[in-house]
């Protein structure tokens, strides 16, 4: 049985663009180290999402572990987990950003982009709104980072309200309520709504407000909410579902979330620019796998996705050839090795550098490098070649099994050997044995 390290581009993968001349920035980009992997390996066509939405980080990498999106509790959750909040049953957990309101024509506008704040302040003002009670309905505010927050609901609710955060500056705040939600849903958006309003008022009175105008900076005054999250049934621990025991090197705090809920290794990459973030993910990656008894790491490296998010396809361009000069770390390694080890390089989704979306979700490129599946005629990591690529259309919750296949590791589909819903082959320190010549 082989090893398996899943290196992430984020948000890599993009569309021809006007500014790099008709090339998407992974075309673009010099990228030597990609380039000879690809070379070495076998390519395909990666879909996030089976419905073409533009997908989410948090969601994609759920199911590229293996798991199914109805067991996914939502991305609040992890946020959550991560905060080291205890997270309960039968409570509804959301995303907070405190943004600041325009008003317009006696209508409000939200401005999230680009404010400048101190922690101090942000801290304060989440404290001022922290507690808030009505009818069958509590509400907590825990403050995470920056502008970031956790909202736990307590109280009746089905799938959750709608989300308030438009997502983009001068939208309007969206209504959480929609004639359409179930009755219990219903209660919760109109408690909701009188909870944002009763924070709206407090916080546009606030003292860190009134300075804040003073000084001619936006007032932080609104909250607004997205990502409802419940536990809907305990996900699989990752060690039974796949029989590997497994580590995420990432820099977002939702990936530790994710670590706890699946039972993973968390290891935060905080080194400071792409190249030395890819560098280090690979020497730790190679020393957990090779070193230490890990089966399996995930590697997130974001500066691709937040590059795009400047839209600055050029910029992006950049990142991905730093990127490429860390992942130069990885011919120091045994993670090449393809007696011990399989490597596979995807982007989770696309993040177009020009326009206005914010994730789309069209197929992304993928490679594996392993010597069950050889290589084919793909040269590159781009967006066109590896589309031409032997593996063809690889759907993100079929990306686990066909890694472990690669390693050796799938499991056979005529054979019970775990309660569990098990996709990995069991080790024999696995398999709970029975002794025969016990009386
Ligand atoms: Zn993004």
């Amino acid at each position: 049985m082989k090893k398996i390290l899943l290196l992430v581009l984020d948000g890599a993968a993009d569309r021809r663009t006007t500014a790099l001349k008709g090339q998407t920035p992974l075309e673009f980009a010099r990228t030597p180290s990609l380039d000879k992997i690809a070379s070495a390996s076998i390519a395909g066509w990666f879909y996030p999402r089976e419905d073409f939405l533009g997908a989410s980080t948090d969601l994609t990498h759920f199911m590229m572990l293996g798991y199914s999106p109805e067991e996914y509790p939502g991305r609040s959750i992890l946020e959550a987990m991560a905060l080291g909040l205890e997270v309960k049953k039968q409570v509804l957990y959301l995303s907070v950003l405190i943004a600041a309101s325009k008003s317009k024509e006696n209508e409000l506008y939200v401005k999230r982009e680009e404010i400048s704040f101190k922690e101090k302040e942000t801290i304060e003002l989440f404290n001022a709104v922290s507690y808030y009670c009505t009818g069958f309905y509590e509400f907590r505010l825990h403050h995470q980072k920056g502008r970031y927050g956790i909202l736990e609901i307590n109280g009746p609710f089905g799938e959750g309200p709608l989300d308030t955060d438009p997502f983009k500056d001068n939208y309007p705040i969206i209504n959480p309520y929609s004639s359409g939600l179930g009755f219990r849903d219903g209660l919760l958006a109109d408690a909701l709504k009188k909870y944002l309003r009763w924070a709206f008022e407090k916080l546009a009175k606030h003292p860190v407000n009134r300075e804040r105008v003073d000084r001619g900076e936006f007032p932080l005054d609104i909250l607004v909410t997205k990502w409802p999250s419940f536990i809907r049934t305990a996900p699989t621990p990752f060690a039974d579902l796949t029989k590997m025991k497994g580590a995420i090197i990432a820099e977002q705090s939702f990936f530790n979330g994710l670590s706890i809920l699946l039972g993973l290794k968390f290891i935060k990459n905080d080194k400071k620019d792409p190249e030395s973030k890819t560098r280090f993910a690979i020497k730790k990656a190679e020393n957990l796998l090779f070193s230490e008894d890990f089966d399996f790491v995930l590697v997130n490296i974001k500066d691709a996705d937040e590059a795009s998010h400047t839209k600055n396809p050029l910029k992006k361009a950049e990142v991905i050839e730093m990127i490429d000069k860390g992942l130069s770390e990885i011919f120091q390694t045994k993670i090449l090795d393809t007696d011990h080890c399989v490597f596979c390089v995807v982007s989770d989704h696309p993040t177009p550098s020009e326009g206005n979306l914010i994730h789309s979700g069209e197929p992304t490129p993928l490679i594996i490098h392993s010597f069950n599946f050889g290589s084919d005629e793909c040269k590159r990591f781009t967006e066109a070649e590896t589309a031409r690529g032997n593996l063809s259309k690889l759907h993100s919750s079929q990306l686990m099994p066909v890694l472990l296949n690669a390693a050796d590791r799938i499991a056979y589909s005529g054979s019970r050997t775990s309660v569990f819903k098990s996709i990995g082959f069991p080790a024999p320190d696995q398999i709970q044995k029975i002794n025969l010549r016990e009386v």
